[in-house]
């Protein structure tokens, strides 16, 4: 008897580690309210505990692999945990993507103190657990614990299968489903361009700017309480478009979206059409201008463009002290197009965590800003001003830029579009990657010459006739399509927001 009672401590210790250190983080964010909401959600997270044991018990058959590996994947999930614990975040297929494919040169900016100190802890406790196995006679099959581990893993199974998500979205399981989903998604084909393609006879300049984490609600262009957008709101010949909508909620998704035929209901699309490939058999001139370095998921899609330039080759979404998005400009030569027809993309930083190094002192307007990377050290009204005053570096980077081709004087039309949103503090949820309607609401907007209002009166007419409109994020492809003219290429013409369907006679 006294060996189970051994065996017992052991499991209830190690339940009660993962507990504190890994699976209470999915939990703690979730807003409770009543008391019947509560008794369920303690349930739910005895019941997630009693397979862990299940899973564990029969893990620990395996003695020398055990005690190899418990402390690695222990502090691998914990390295997951903090962040749900401090952030709020989700483990999705989509995290572990930004995670991979995310230059791993720059990782070292996201370690800070506490995120060290939690790792530390981790290791320590995962290595007291092995110690008190070593400890243990085991031989599970005998004991019979063995019975509750199995009827716990038939729990865990039985349930999954009634409901799928149950059990798997929360950390531990939640890491390892992520990556078994991320590494099932078919890698990106890009379908070559064969058909005999013509585009617009006069010359056109477009320019592509692809925001990051931008959030309509936060430009005073589109109402916001705060005086955002000070510098664009005196601009001419400039339109923003309150009510976009994309499901892709993080960089990886929506960018491949908005950059080829892929709709918003192509979920599984495997093979894709570059938007730069269609231009280049139309004789365009295709360049990308970039801010950060170039995913897996979008890579092949830019590098379909004549020329790529990355400013910072290291700056990704994660990376800190690195250019500011003003530096673009000066990669591209304002003074004479190179050539009849061209699109020049500028992809930037924006406004993605951390967002103080994101825009120069100057810009530091609200006021007090956050001090830490660590999100529970900041209040929610720091967070928000530190957000707000990228906007305001936005506001700057994209009057910059308009008032550089306003001096060219060519046939041009800028359109700007964020890739998704932010959530900032509503419903307790922080950043994007999220299904929340902040995240799935991006800033656009739409800026054109003088001549190009003389060539497109009725085109503009339409433009500023739809700005408060629901419009998909599936306009992007279709709408340079149709400014450009192309002819032999089929695409929805009804997509875009230069087009204006007739009026149908009766
Ligand atoms: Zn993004």
């Amino acid at each position: 008897m006294k060996k189970y009672k051994k065996e017992i401590q052991f499991h209830l210790l190690i339940n009660i580690c993962i507990a504190v250190f890994l699976s209470i983080a999915s939990y703690i964010h979730i807003p409770l309210g009543t008391v019947k909401a509560t008794f369920i959600y303690v349930a739910h997270f005895f019941i997630i505990q009693f397979t862990f044991f299940g899973f564990i018990y029969f893990f620990s058959m395996f003695k020398r692999l055990f005690s190899v590996l418990f402390p690695i994947f222990f502090i691998l999930f914990a390295g997951f945990s903090f962040w749900e614990y401090s952030q709020n975040i989700t483990i999705t297929p989509g995290l572990i993507q930004t995670i991979l494919e995310t230059n791993s040169s720059i990782a070292v900016d996201l370690i800070n103190p506490p995120y060290v100190a939690y790792l530390l802890s981790a290791l320590i406790v995962a290595i007291f657990c092995i110690k008190r196995f070593s400890r243990l006679e085991n031989n599970v099959l005998k004991s019979p614990l063995s019975i509750l581990a199995m009827i716990a893993i038939g729990v865990f199974f039985l349930v999954e299968n009634q409901r799928s998500g149950t059990f798997s979205r929360r950390n531990p399981y939640s890491v390892i489903f992520s990556y078994k989903k991320y590494f099932q998604q078919p890698s990106l084909k890009l379908k070559k361009v064969k058909e005999n393609i013509t585009g617009i006879k006069d010359s056109l300049e477009i320019i592509l700017v692809v925001g990051e984490t931008l959030r309509a609600d936060h430009l005073s262009l589109n109402g916001y309480r705060r005086n955002t957008s000070p510098l664009l709101s005196q601009q001419d010949n400039l339109t923003s478009y309150k009510n976009l909508y994309t499901p892709f909620t993080f960089s990886s998704g929506s960018i491949p979206q908005l950059l080829t035929d892929k709709s918003i209901l192509d979920k599984n699309k495997k093979e894709l059409i570059s938007l730069f490939s269609i231009l280049k058999k139309a004789n365009f001139h295709t360049k990308w201008i970039g801010n950060q370095s170039l995913e897996k998921s979008f890579k092949n899609i830019v590098n379909t463009n004549d020329s790529v330039v990355i400013i910072d080759k290291f700056h990704s979404v994660f990376s800190f002290i690195k250019e500011k998005d003003i530096e673009l400009l000066k990669h591209h030569n304002f003074n004479k197009t190179p050539a009849k027809k061209t699109i020049t993309t500028f992809h930037m930083v924006g406004s993605h965590w951390y967002y103080n190094s994101r825009y120069g002192a100057a810009f530091k307007k609200f006021v007090p800003i956050t001090e830490s990377k660590h999100v529970g050290s900041s209040t929610k009204e720091q967070l928000i001003n530190s957000y707000d005053n990228t906007v305001l570096y936005f506001d700057y980077f994209l009057n910059s830029l308009i008032n550089r081709l306003k001096k060219e004087n060519n046939n041009t039309v800028l359109i700007y579009v964020s890739d998704h949103g932010e959530t900032l503090g509503e419903d307790d949820k922080w950043f994007h990657g999220n299904d929340h309607r902040t995240s799935q609401n991006p800033a656009m907007l739409v800026w054109y010459s003088e001549k190009f209002k003389t060539k497109n009166h009725s085109k503009i007419a339409h433009l500023q006739s739809i700005k408060n409109d629901s419009i998909s994020s599936n306009f992007l492809f279709h709408s340079i399509l149709d400014i450009s003219e192309i002819k032999g290429f089929s695409y929805k013409k009804e997509e875009s927001i230069f087009y204006k369907k007739k009026e149908e006679s009766n």
